[in-house]
């Protein structure tokens, strides 16, 4: 089953990005070119009957499957990313983090407003970032149509944070 497949492979990384942090590090997935197939192939499955125009993936780790699950799905691929990286025309939102704020932006033109936008990410923690994509896919017109994740930290809660912008929640490995 995909859950223990996942959970099997990928590997808990002490002290990082900083010391207390117990980084969850999913790269061992990518070496196993069967497993990123079932990935996509659950998510496929999970996501019957979604109404779905777009899938924004979350930089950068939301790249890794975002981009062949828009492409299976037959819809545009949106990047959301850190300030500075897009070069043409963005929308940008400021969020809070535990300590600073961080800048996600969008190009404007990635996506038409009234479209339905599934955000996809690496890993939900406390759901911060993928709340940051969502506010900003709204102010751009869309309809975010649910998330989904390969991982989720269930002990810090993102899914009841996200939940009330759309309870279409996938997570593929708790
Ligand atoms: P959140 O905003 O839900 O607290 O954090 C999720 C974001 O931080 C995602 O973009 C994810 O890539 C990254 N992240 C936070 N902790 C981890 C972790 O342990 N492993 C991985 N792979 N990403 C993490």
């Amino acid at each position: 089953m995909i859950e223990q497949q996942i959970k099997t492979v990928i590997r808990d990384i002490p002290d990082f990005p900083k010391p207390g942090i117990v980084f969850k590090d999913i790269t061992p997935i990518l070496q196993s070119p069967g497993l990123c197939e079932s990935i996509i192939d659950v998510f496929i499955a999970r996501l019957q009957g979604l109404q779905i125009d777009g899938v924004a993936g979350v930089e950068s780790r939301g790249f890794l499957f975002g981009l062949t699950l828009a492409t299976k799905l037959g819809v545009p691929f949106i990047p959301v990313r850190k300030a500075g990286k897009l070069p043409h025309t963005v929308k940008q939102k400021i969020y809070e983090l535990e300590y600073g704020s961080a800048t996600i932006e969008i190009h404007t033109d990635a996506f038409k407003p009234g479209d339905h936008i599934l955000i996809h990410d690496d890993l939900l923690a406390t759901g911060g970032t993928v709340t940051a994509a969502s506010q900003l896919i709204q102010e751009m017109g869309g309809i975010v149509s649910g998330f989904s994740f390969v991982v989720g930290l269930s002990f810090l809660n993102g899914r009841e944070k996200i939940s009330p912008i759309s309870d279409n929640i996938t997570v593929l490995a708790n």
